[in-house]
């Protein structure tokens, strides 16, 4: 498998090459330009497999040129010491729970295995990454946790002041050594675009050996298509044959690599994607009309995402065939006043503290099982964050909090370490020049 810039199929990389780069020179995304038969695989899988088995086999059968069988099992079982759990919620939804690695977030399986396989090419080169990605909260976590201390790596991470929760901002500014944080007085938008103007300034890309980590690269989306297969190994005796996955959407990242598991032989029958009021991808798979726009604060802030910049990958599978995509991927948008009453009534009725991204997936389940023609579907909600991330969120819609897990607690100890900086370009090219400035070669 190679991989193409979604903006110029001539440009053809391999997948080192691809992690290494994050964006394509022409500011397009790497998309893969076959499409590995993995059904046999999985139809075949037994139950009991483990998930670091299981993603080590998909992985050899995903990039069998980089990954023998045994390479393949050794960096799968080194980049996933957790794994997803399930848990069922009503008759027809289940949680397919994705926070039980370090940062308590989704983002932990993509980020891990990206470092492993970073450092797996980086191993006997005498090269260095720098590691430069925006978050919105959840991303800077899981990729402070999954590179700190890997030789070689530098980190450096940009957050929106003030719009990330107060212990996502703890778990970015306080692991330290390698990895810094860079606080932008701006909003998430600012954050992505000062990043992405980074990778495309080739003055800059000179000296710093610049790399991403945000879900625009493609070393995060395709182990995140893992945990669908499975999902659907563990489930499917018990599942109707009509099942969907719904997942709580911001960037489009997750979703993506679903859509590339069903592309792959994942026998899914679709996916629903959930969004906050940030609803651009539900309007256009109504429309047909794609319209990015400001992102607008929400309680699931890590969804507050106004031009999700996986939508170019969600148009690749789909051949920009609006009608094909809409066959596939459902939409659905909560308020905030429905993501709370939705974490209120949960926790009542189920016992359950949901997230509010998660809550936002549940909504969206329950309002698509409630239409016509879908009340026999199973539904795998994804749970993206451990509720105690978003103890306020929380506490505001079922008035309790919920227990910290000991590796969440143990960060709120630890004194915030952060750079501000202006939202602008040139201050973020200053910076890293200064820090990481190498002197370019004759
Ligand atoms: C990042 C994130 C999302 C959105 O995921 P995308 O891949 O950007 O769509 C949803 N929920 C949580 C908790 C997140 O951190």
């Amino acid at each position: 498998m190679r991989f193409y810039s979604t903006r110029n199929r001539t440009h053809v990389v391999d997948f080192p090459h691809a992690i290494f780069a994050g964006l394509a020179p022409d500011g397009g995304l790497y998309f893969p330009d076959t499409e590995p038969d993995l059904r046999e695989l999985i139809l075949g899988a037994p139950e009991d497999l483990s998930f670091a088995r299981l993603a080590g086999e998909l992985l050899h059968g995903i990039l069998p040129e980089h990954f023998d069988t045994a390479t393949a099992l050794d960096v799968a079982r080194r980049a996933f010491p957790f794994a997803p759990r399930l848990r069922p919620l009503t008759d027809q939804i289940s949680l397919l729970e994705l926070f039980h690695g370090p940062s308590c977030a989704f983002k932990d399986f993509g980020a891990a295995f990206l470092a492993t396989a970073m450092e797996h090419f980086l191993a006997g080169e005498n090269r260095r990454a720098v590691i430069l990605t925006a978050t919105s909260g959840d991303t800077g976590s899981a990729v402070a946790r999954a590179f700190h201390r890997r030789p070689g790596i530098e980190v450096v991470i940009l957050y929106p002041s003030g719009r990330v929760s107060p212990l996502q901002e703890r778990q970015l500014t306080t692991v330290g050594d390698n990895v810094t944080a860079l606080e932008v007085r701006g909003s998430f938008d600012d954050c992505q675009r000062m990043v992405k103007s980074a990778f495309l300034d080739t003055g800059l890309t000179r000296r710093v050996p610049l790399t991403s980590a945000n879900s625009i690269n493609i070393g995060r989306l395709i182990p995140q298509a893992f945990y669908y297969v499975d999902a659907f190994i563990r489930l499917r005796s018990r599942m109707a044959s009509d099942f969907l996955f719904c997942v709580p959407s911001g960037n489009f990242g997750n979703l993506t690599a679903g859509v590339l598991a069903w592309r792959w032989g994942l026998p899914v029958s679709g996916f629903i994607a959930a969004t906050n009021v940030n609803d651009v991808v539900p309007h256009y798979l109504v429309s047909g009309d794609f319209i990015p726009r400001q992102s607008l604060e929400t309680v699931a802030n890590a969804m507050d995402v106004g031009d999700p910049s996986n939508f170019e990958r969600m148009l690749e599978i789909f051949g920009a065939d609006h009608q094909d995509m809409h066959a596939m991927i459902g939409g659905e948008t909560a308020t905030d006043d429905e993501i709370l009453e939705t974490m209120r009534r949960v926790h009542q009725v189920a016992g359950v503290f949901l997230d509010p991204h998660t809550a936002a997936g549940v909504c969206a389940a329950e309002r698509y099982l409630a239409a016509d023609g879908a009340s026999d579907a199973s539904v795998i909600t994804l749970a993206t964050a451990h509720p105690a991330k978003f103890p306020e969120v929380v506490e505001r819609a079922t008035g309790e909090r919920p227990d910290l897990p000991p590796r969440l607690a143990e960060v709120m100890d630890r004194p915030k370490q952060a750079i501000p900086v202006e939202p602008c370009a040139d201050a973020l090219a200053e910076y890293l020049v200064e820090q990481y400035g190498e002197e370019v070669p004759q």
